[in-house]
Order: structure tokens, then C-alpha cells, then sequence
């Protein structure tokens, strides 16, 4: 049988691991920060009638500029941004891989700050970018000295801070970013996935006036349409013509965008459920110290939480009883995406019962 090695793969791709978490079809499903719950019928009925018009013209290509979705989401994160500092990909991890492809490559590097979201590194990896990385604060934080001095050391062609970070749930505060861009003369890519979940003030409020910050979002946490695929990006247009040059043409195909526009005509409705998503997240950040673990402050859906003494034995348990979280690799820790009421107390009361600890 051929293995991967017989192949005449790229020598900086030989021994590397694919993105994997396991997609496992239990009755709690808390392991990759979903909105776990379904998207109102009455949206899902419009976006069929969408899609049902969409499907008739798909003997043609779809709009390549995709101008009614960038209309959209433009009015979706308000701001004062305009279609024209829009742009969108199947999903954010394909915008990162875009703005990889346009501003990193073979020669160039990109800076994180680990742990975070595993998608960086491994889309590093694809598009031939040097992934270089810096220590965080105790306590996962990032202070503002940090992340300039780690900067200054490494002089990285792009930066990533992810805001809250995952798998984390920190927060990390506007000045941070604004000293990250004053200190990079490269391109500052600030990882927005979970912004609708924080109290605090998003990166889009730093755009104007500083073409060399990108911030990225997504359709596929709290707006509810992971399975959709849609991921976007807010900068100065100039950058959405550098996306231009590396996009495959015709990316966005004509049902993801009819699906998208009228998801985003009903946004106060998909997002409906993010109160009640932080409540959860909030509540389980108040149990979890009595059941004898540590829970981190969380800006998001999710809650990292230490004090586990076999994380693998803790997550294998919890599959026995339909339950799937998340093993982050990071020792005595584990992550748990904050679902409903009744995922939040079935997890919850598992957890208290458990042999392994
Ligand atoms: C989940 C997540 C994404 C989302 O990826 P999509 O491709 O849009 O589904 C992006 N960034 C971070 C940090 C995430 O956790």
C-alpha cells in the first residue's frame, strides 16, 4: 500500500499532522465552539426561497465580485465600512489562507502567540510562511510590552492576534493592537471569530487610517452557519486587491452567497441565542471551580478550564456518556464550547460524576 512518504510531496510538508478534530455524532456536541443552536425556521424558510431562486441561474458563473454579500456584511459590522473594504471566502480559514498566499509565502513569516487557534500555524504550513511564535503572559494574557517586544525580536512579515483567543477565551485590549500595528512595518491580521461574544470594543474601530490591519470574522460561531462556510474580512480596499491576485476565481459559489445575503437580512434573529450562549459559558465559569477545576476568564463561547489531572481520560469518559469536548493539548486542560441550558447541565452533571479527575 502507498503511504503519504512514498509520495514526492514538498520536503516542508513531509511529518506534518492534518487539522483534526474529531467529528464525532454524539448526543453533546461541545468540542469545536458552534452555536449549538439550529438556525430559526423562519430564516431557514427565506434562505431556501434564496437558494431555490439561486439554483435556477447556476448554469452561469456566480457574481466573482460577490457586491450584494460585501453589501451585506458591510451593513452587518457597521462602522462606517462599505462594500469595498469587504471581502469573503469559505469560511475565515480561507481568508487567512488567502492573506497568507498575499502577503506571506516561501522567504516570509507570520508571528503568533500560542496556544491559540491551530488554523494558523497549519495554514502557515500550507502556504510555505514561516510560522514563528512568542510566549504569552502568565495566564494566557498578552500584555501590550509583549506582544511589541516579541515584534521587535522576530520582525515578521505578518502578525496574527487572535481576540478573544482560542482556545483560551482571552480578551485582548485595542491599545495592544494598536501598539502590535505601530510596531509592525508588516501586515496585522487580528482574528475576530468570536467577536459578537465579548463586551469589549472590536478591532473594526482601528481601520481607518491604517491600511495594514486586517480583521477577520465569521458566519460560523455565534451567527450560527458553520455548515455553510462563510468567513470574511474587514481592511482598506487595497487589501481586497491583494486578495484579488490569489483568489481562485468564482470562490464564492452562487448558493453561499444567496444563503449568506438572506442569513444576514435576519442577523438580530441568528444571533438571538448569544445571550443565552454567554450565560451558559458564564455559568459554567461560576461551577466548575466546585467540581475542583480551574475555568480562565472567557471573552467567548467557550470556557479552557485546568485542575484536570488526565485530560485524555476526562475526555474519554465524557464520550462514553454522548459528550464531546475538546482535548486542546494543552497539559491538565480542557475546552468546553458553552451550548444550551440543557447541553450546559448534562455536562455539567457528567462531569460531577466522573471517576477520572
Ligand atoms: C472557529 C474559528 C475560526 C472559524 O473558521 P471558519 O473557517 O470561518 O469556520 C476562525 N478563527 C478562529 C480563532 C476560530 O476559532
Amino acid at each position: 500500500m502507498t503511504e503519504l512518504s512514498d509520495l514526492p510531496i514538498r520536503d516542508d510538508l513531509r511529518g506534518l499532522q492534518p487539522y483534526g478534530a474529531p467529528q464525532e455524532h454524539v448526543r453533546v456536541q461541545l468540542n469545536v465552539n458552534e452555536n449549538t443552536h439550529p438556525i430559526p425556521e423562519a430564516v431557514a424558510t427565506d434562505i431556501v426561497k434564496a437558494l431555490a431562486e439561486a439554483v435556477l441561474g447556476v448554469n452561469r458563473y456566480p457574481d466573482r465580485e460577490f457586491t450584494e454579500l460585501r453589501e451585506s456584511l458591510a451593513g452587518y459590522l457597521g462602522h462606517g465600512l462599505t462594500a469595498e473594504n469587504v471581502w469573503a471566502a469559505n469560511g475565515s480559514n480561507e481568508v487567512l489562507q488567502q492573506v497568507l498566499q498575499a502577503f506571506g509565502g516561501p522567504g516570509r513569516s507570520v508571528l503568533g502567540f500560542p496556544p491559540t487557534y491551530s488554523m494558523h500555524s497549519i495554514i502557515a504550513n500550507g502556504t510555505g510562511t514561516r510560522w514563528v511564535t512568542a510566549e504569552r503572559d502568565a495566564g494566557y494574557e498578552l500584555s501590550l510590552q509583549t506582544v511589541v517586544e516579541a515584534i521587535r525580536r522576530e520582525q515578521p512579515d505578518i502578525v496574527f492576534l487572535c481576540s478573544p483567543n482560542n482556545p483560551t477565551g482571552t480578551p485582548l485590549a485595542l491599545e495592544t493592537i494598536v501598539a502590535a500595528y505601530d510596531a509592525t512595518p508588516g501586515i496585522l491580521l487580528v482574528d475576530e471569530a468570536y467577536a459578537e461574544f465579548q463586551e469589549g470594543d472590536t478591532a473594526l474601530r482601528l481601520l481607518e487610517g491604517r491600511p495594514r490591519l486586517l480583521v477577520s470574522r465569521t458566519m460560523s460561531k455565534a451567527f450560527a452557519f458553520a455548515g455553510a462556510r462563510l468567513g470574511y474580512l474587514a481592511a482598506d480596499p487595497a487589501v481586497t486587491d491583494a486578495l484579488r491576485l490569489v483568489r481562485l476565481p468564482y470562490h464564492l459559489s452562487a448558493l453561499t452567497q444567496a444563503a449568506a445575503v438572506a442569513a444576514l437580512a435576519h442577523a438580530p434573529e441568528m444571533l438571538a441565542m448569544v445571550e443565552d450562549i454567554k450565560q451558559q459559558r458564564d455559568r459554567m465559569i461560576v461551577a466548575l471551580p466546585a467540581l475542583g477545576y480551574t475555568p480562565l476568564p472567557s471573552a467567548a463561547n467557550f470556557v479552557l478550564f485546568g485542575g484536570v489531572e488526565n485530560p485524555h481520560a476526562v475526555f474519554e469518559e465524557l464520550l462514553e456518556n454522548d459528550i464531546i469536548i475538546r482535548d486542546v493539548g494543552i497539559p491538565h486542560h480542557l475546552r468546553v464550547t458553552a451550548g444550551s441550558d440543557a447541553e450546559t447541565t448534562i455536562f455539567l452533571d457528567a462531569l460531577a460524576r466522573l471517576s477520572a479527575r
